[in-house]
């Protein structure tokens, strides 16, 4: 793993989650001082991040190598004046979703599985997100409108026994406090045809002290069979307390994958994929898929060429065990299943 500096920053007490991301950077300014990056990053950021703002918890700022511009996670955090250029076949919605729900928070995609989008917060604003202009679309609406919004959503799903499956999706669903959970966790329940429950996260990768005992209780205490899917890019982004996080989950017989999103500037290349999938396997992570970007606005330089990524992972296969072999696939609007690319 890469050597990190650590940084004078602020520490709230380590299991006070909600503390750790209350002291989220927002600045740009702040967050180019902290890591001793010229102030041109900062200025360059700040048109971006009107449009889309920076939030970046101190956790993941601290694995940020400092006085590097192109360091691979902070190239998914920074605001860049890249995001604002025109891109063709790059859309507000690229998969199509605002026409995709039945009701603004219940999504329909593939047999058998519904997803909920349980919250439109997000502990950490990925700048390649494919729901970042979703996410401040009206359909989301406030987050006073949640409760009913959800409510909507769990009656269509108690009315659909089609549905074995929920994923629960966002924003990051790991982001409500363990009580809002609770409460969705119970009506899941109630309904009979349900039996799994998919958890779809970045918070084990972006705050780690999430991952708390109360959270664990409430998981191991469900009658659905809980899978959870961390959101991880970098191997630079697995310290220690993401260790520990991952672990409490495999630990409690909660089975554990990874999705990616392959990323240029930041793991487009063998010795990035090939750590990551090596140290994902020494977490008994399963691995899961790579994403091909989803062509959303602003993240057009993000995207790398599908047959790059094709060769990445044959590559990979050459160097892995298959079980650490992500699938490569990506998503079409309407389609019924992803497209597997390699
Ligand atoms: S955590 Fe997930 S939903 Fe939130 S901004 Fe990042 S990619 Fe998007």
């Amino acid at each position: 793993m890469l050597n990190r500096d650590s940084m004078p920053l602020s520490s709230p007490r380590a299991d006070d989650w909600l503390a750790h991301c209350a002291d989220s950077i927002t600045d740009p300014a702040e967050l180019c001082r902290l890591l001793r990056l010229g102030p041109e990053l900062a200025q360059a950021a700040e048109q971006p991040a009107a449009e889309y703002p920076m939030l970046v918890p101190r956790a993941y700022a601290q694995r940020i190598q400092r006085a590097d511009p192109d360091d691979p996670l902070l190239r998914q955090v920074l605001p860049r004046p890249e995001e604002l250029a025109p891109a063709p076949g790059f859309s507000a919605d690229p998969l199509g979703e605002a026409a995709a729900g039945s009701c603004p928070r219940l999504l329909r995609k593939y047999y058998g599985r519904s997803l909920i989008l349980a919250t439109s917060a997000c502990a950490v604003h990925c700048r390649f997100c494919f729901r970042r202009h979703l996410l401040r679309a009206a359909n989301y609406r406030a987050e006073g409108d949640a409760a009913s919004l959800l409510a909507e959503a769990l009656d269509r799903l108690a009315a659909d026994n089609s549905v074995a499956e929920v994923i629960l999706s966002g924003g990051d669903p790991l982001f409500l406090s363990d009580a809002q959970l609770a409460e969705l966790l119970a009506r899941m329940e109630s309904i009979p045809h349900v039996r799994r429950l998919r958890i779809h996260s970045r918070m084990p990768i972006v705050v780690p002290q999430r991952i708390t005992g109360e959270l664990m209780e409430l998981l191991q205490g469900t009658r659905l069979r809980t899978i959870v899917v961390v959101h991880v890019n970098h191997p630079a982004e697995i310290d220690g307390a993401v260790e520990r996080a991952i672990g409490r989950f495999v630990d409690a017989g909660i089975p554990v994958l990874s999705q990616t999103v392959l990323l240029r500037g930041v793991n487009d290349n063998i010795e990035a994929l090939g750590e990551l999938y090596e140290l994902l396997a020494d977490l008994r992570v399963g691995v899961y898929y790579l994403h091909q970007l989803d062509r959303v606005a602003g993240a057009a330089h993000f995207e790398v060429p599908i047959q790059v990524g094709i060769k990445l992972v044959a590559e990979l296969r050459n160097r892995l065990p298959g079980y650490a072999v992500p699938r490569y696939v990506r998503e079409i609007p309407g389609a019924t299943s992803k497209q597997l690319l390699a």
